[in-house]
């Protein structure tokens, strides 16, 4: 068992950070990018916000925590967020699970698992190692909205495909 796993949600926990996350989940999706989204909360307070835009900025990099917590760091202007909660659509991949430590995030909520690239339980747990900073995990957050999101995202993204064949093997008969 990880330690995501049947743990009740803290007194800190706030739905409507969940649901902003899922707001920029859609602002990634209206661009054709993955729907994920995060944001970085701070005494009850939303302090940097991101989505993925890997491919519209062509860049590895540009996963919704890294974009929600270089925002936070820029409004706040220290690197530093241990006073701040990370709330995230998808399981951290091993670079965000990273900088979350790197950026001595107090708490991370985050919603659908990633059986493929996860680092909070699913491929691995970088949480449960004594690195310098353990930021406390909740996951499964919202879950079934969060992976709803992105099974509806990739199944439309199937049909599309499917339509785009026909289409060439039309034209090409
Ligand atoms: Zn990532």
């Amino acid at each position: 068992m990880t330690q995501t796993e049947h743990k009740p949600l803290p007194e800190g926990y706030q739905e409507q950070f969940m649901l902003e996350a899922i707001r920029q989940a859609h602002l990634a999706e209206e661009l054709g990018e993955v729907p994920i989204g995060a944001v970085v909360v701070r005494n009850g307070q939303v302090v940097g916000t991101g989505y993925n835009t890997r491919e519209t900025g062509k860049l590895a990099t540009a996963h919704a925590e890294i974009a929600a917590i270089e925002d936070a760091c820029r409004r706040l202007g220290g690197w530093r967020l241990h006073q701040c909660d990370l709330y995230v659509t998808l399981e951290p991949c091993p670079m965000c699970s990273g900088a979350i430590i790197n950026a001595r995030i107090q708490t991370v909520y985050f919603g659908a698992y990633d059986p493929k690239a996860g680092c909070a339980g699913s491929v691995t747990d970088l949480f449960a190692l004594p690195f310098n900073h353990r930021p406390q995990l909740f996951g499964g957050v919202l879950e079934d909205q969060c992976a709803g999101l992105l099974s509806d995202f990739f199944s439309r993204l199937r049909e599309e495909r499917k339509k785009m064949r026909d289409i060439r093997t039309f034209c090409e008969n």
